[in-house]
């Protein structure tokens, strides 16, 4: 049988964070170092303004940074645009693609998605791949059916899967303090396993499969426990150390 995946703690900070507040970085380090054991790989993925600086504070701890977007290409005439080999220069570990806030404030296709997700690996960082449904596609029943062709589309051809997080983020959760039934995260992360499986065989067991949309500290353990949740990306609550380290909890003892 194929190994279990590590669990993944994975920040994401979005659009916040000045110099002021590598403070919460430094928290976060401290404590996820004197964590006695240890369930769970730890990242957060900071605006690239902060990434240098947080990589300089994590560098020789168990926590990553990571960065939220890349562009598809390594370099070039692309104003405002990071390559996915810039970040890793910054010292980062990993890379979000495809987050609803990107297709959604920046048109980004499957397909766009799929460049950068190859453009994170291409790199040698950890990309963790963004898909869920909205609140009009799972009211009409269609949320296995969006996320599926999510996943045949944004997928790029060659995926070294131990590299590769799928995080399954209901686009109506992100942000909104609503969460789907532990039931239905289940079935969603049932399904992503077994499409996963069918693409890349039993490799693909070393794919994470992370939760995301609200979780919080009172719904970590719930969230956190169900089969084939092997992680989660959280955003607001990964803002303050205390929160995001509550949050972690479920993988340290
Ligand atoms: C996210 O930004 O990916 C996210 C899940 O946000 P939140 O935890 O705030 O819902």
């Amino acid at each position: 049988m194929a190994e279990q995946p590590r669990k993944l703690l994975a920040g994401n900070w979005k659009m916040n964070g000045l110099t002021a507040d590598l403070a919460e970085i430094a928290a976060i380090r401290d404590v996820v170092a004197a964590w006695p054991r240890r369930f769970a790989d730890v990242v957060v993925c900071v605006p690239a303004t902060l990434l240098a600086p947080a990589a300089q504070l994590c560098a020789g701890s168990p926590v990553a940074v990571g960065g939220q977007d890349c562009h598809a290409k390594p370099c070039g005439a692309h104003t405002g645009d990071i390559a996915a080999e810039m970040l890793k220069d910054a010292g980062a570990a990993y890379v979000i693609t495809g987050h609803s806030e990107r297709r959604t404030d920046h048109g980004e296709t499957d397909w766009v998605v799929r460049d950068k997700t190859a453009a994170g690996f291409r790199a040698g960082l950890n990309v963790i791949l963004c898909v869920g449904e909205t609140e009009a596609e799972r009211a009409a029943g269609a949320a296995l059916l969006k996320v599926g062709t999510q996943l045949a589309e944004s997928l790029p051809k060659e995926v070294p899967v131990g590299r590769l997080s799928i995080a399954y983020e209901p686009v109506w959760a992100i942000g909104t303090g609503h969460t789907p039934t532990p039931r239905d995260v289940g079935e969603m992360h049932d399904f992503i396993r077994d499409e996963l499986y069918s693409r890349l065989g039993a490799d693909s067991a070393g794919i994470r499969l992370l939760y995301g949309g609200s979780v919080k500290p009172a719904n970590a353990a719930e969230l956190l426990t169900i089969r084939n949740v092997d992680g989660a990306l959280v955003g607001g609550a990964s803002l303050k150390a205390a929160e995001f380290l509550a949050i972690g909890s479920v993988y340290a003892a």
